[in-house]
């Protein structure tokens, strides 16, 4: 278990560091910024679909390690997905976030299993779900802007 936790930090450290499908997207199709008053993470997310499929996904902004992981991991796994398959992710990863899923219901969630660890830390749920939600709002076109507050 404490190897799978050191692997699981691993993959935070890394995506925070290095995060993937990082910048802006000029043709996007749409465009969500996301903010978590209660850490100060700022992040935009840029969504090009095709489809109804996630052609091309990047996010850019500032906040801490989790939320920057998270909205990295999110922007990798998404990518090339039909978005009701980006839908049914959306409602494992809140569940894992929010309501404690046992190592079953992390079965296939693959690196996104990391992000687990923050059930432990409530106040980091909303860091970790901060992207995810962004990419919910995209999808449905609700709003162009979401705050977790
Ligand atoms: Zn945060």
């Amino acid at each position: 278990m404490n190897d799978l936790r050191d692997l699981y930090r691993e993959i935070i450290l890394d995506h925070n560091r290095h995060p993937r499908n990082f910048g802006e997207l000029p043709d996007a199709d749409r465009v969500v910024e996301g903010v978590n008053p209660l850490c100060g993470d700022r992040i935009t997310l840029y969504l090009k679909l095709a489809n109804d499929t996630v052609q091309d996904i990047k996010f850019n902004g500032t906040g801490c390690a989790i939320s920057v992981a998270s909205s990295s991991l999110m922007t990798e796994r998404v990518k090339g997905l039909p978005a009701t398959d980006v839908m049914a992710l959306f409602e494992r990863v809140h569940d894992m976030l929010t309501t404690g899923a046992t190592d079953a219901d992390a079965e296939g969630m693959d690196k996104l299993a990391a992000l687990a660890g923050v059930r432990e830390y409530p106040a980091r749920v909303k860091c970790a779900s901060l992207g995810w939600h962004a990419l919910r709002t995209a999808l449905t076109a609700q709003d162009d802007k979401i705050s977790t507050e």
